[in-house]
């Protein structure tokens, strides 16, 4: 193994993983173009098998999927106008405010009673028409949603929020990063989940586990328009195959797989919840949400640190712990009592 500390169990996210064995001879041995200059037949393929999976008309390859999440905002709204962005999503608090500087729109943020943007609360957040009023030219959603802990919304409330996307004539973005997490926890098949959207941005880096890369689907036509946006940005990639031959490996053999991740979530979800008053959010999918009685989640990073443990403090009161394919079920088993006991006598030492 190439990893450097095999002795660190490390929870801090799924995008840690190592590339396998597997994962780097598929690399190593990728043909390859110019992806630039007249096209990269790996990266075509890749882009081929994902709208087919998606069940939309194209896919285009991007290095990031905060790259191409911005990318699909730059080429689908307007200047001066508002998109209505969930208020927790990862496009609001992890793209450096990319929506304004790049694509120059206003993030409406969307915040209801339940922890993910429902069609009932982007219905309440739709103004009358007015002259003060800006115009909306966008809707996104994320889905699994990252900040309220990989949290699914189901097929029902995406397609509502669609059809008031619908109803006010403009597009749909979904900001898919762990779809595939959501399609396998669900058995809702991706296409249609992606049938609610007309862009989907997916990530191969997270549960997937390549090492880089992204894609957003969508029309022909849009996808003409989000490679140019993509170039733009910086984002044209020559020898890309290299990197999408690591996206293929994982779809081909890690996408199924994901529902271990879900299974070990679980097994920590089980072991953290209650003690001494924390509480997890019950997990969807691979992200561990613990909520604290007391602000000291980063006393427990550390504490957990130093017994091997590495997971995050998403704010003073809330912990983070993620399962991917580097994280074994024997490993996460053995873990989580000792994590558990990290929580409990951090909490209680800030208690006394
Ligand atoms: C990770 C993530 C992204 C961004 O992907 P990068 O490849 O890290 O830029 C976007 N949205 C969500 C929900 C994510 O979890």
């Amino acid at each position: 193994m190439v990893s450097g500390s095999e002795a660190v169990l490390d929870l801090r996210s799924d995008t840690v993983t190592q590339p396998s064995a597997a994962m780097r001879t598929a690399m190593m041995t990728a043909i390859v173009g110019d992806d630039v200059l007249d096209g990269d037949p790996t990266t075509r393929a890749l882009e081929e098998d994902v709208a087919t999976r998606l069940g939309k008309e194209s896919a285009l390859f991007f290095p990031s999927g905060t790259m191409a999440n911005q990318a699909a905002i730059w080429v689908l709204s307007e200047p001066g106008t508002e998109i209505f962005v969930d208020a927790d999503s990862h496009i609001v608090h992890w793209e450096l405010a990319g929506a304004a500087a790049l694509a120059g729109v206003q993030p409406r943020m969307v915040r209801g009673t339940a922890p993910v943007m429902t069609a009932l609360d982007l219905e309440r957040a739709v103004r009358p028409p007015s002259y003060d009023a800006p115009d909306v030219s966008l809707v996104c959603v994320e889905n699994t949603h990252n900040g309220a802990g990989g949290m699914i919304t189901p097929l029902h409330e995406l397609r509502a929020m669609y059809a008031i996307a619908q109803s006010l004539r403009v597009p749909l973005h979904m900001d898919g990063a762990r779809l595939w997490n959501a399609h396998v926890a669900s058995g809702v098949s991706l296409a249609e989940l992606a049938s609610c959207a007309d862009t989907v941005m997916v990530s191969f880096s997270k549960g997937l586990g390549a090492p880089v890369g992204a894609a957003l689907v969508g029309t022909r036509d849009v996808m003409t328009r989000a490679r140019r946006a993509r170039k733009r940005f910086g984002g044209g990639m020559r020898q890309s195959g290299m990197l999408a031959a690591a996206a293929m490996h994982g779809l081909q053999h890690h996408l199924s797989e994901l529902s271990h991740d879900h299974a070990n979530a679980r097994t920590l979800a089980a072991a953290l919840d209650g003690v001494e008053g924390a509480r997890v959010v019950p997990p969807d999918t691979n992200i561990v949400m613990l909520d604290l009685p007391i602000a000291c989640a980063d006393t427990i990073v550390a504490e957990a640190k130093a017994h091997g443990i590495r997971v995050s403090a998403w704010s003073p009161t809330r912990i983070r712990a993620v399962a991917h394919r580097d994280a074994s079920a024997a490993r996460i088993t053995s873990a989580a009592p000792i994590l558990a006991d990290v929580v409990a006598r951090v909490i209680r030492g800030a208690r006394s």
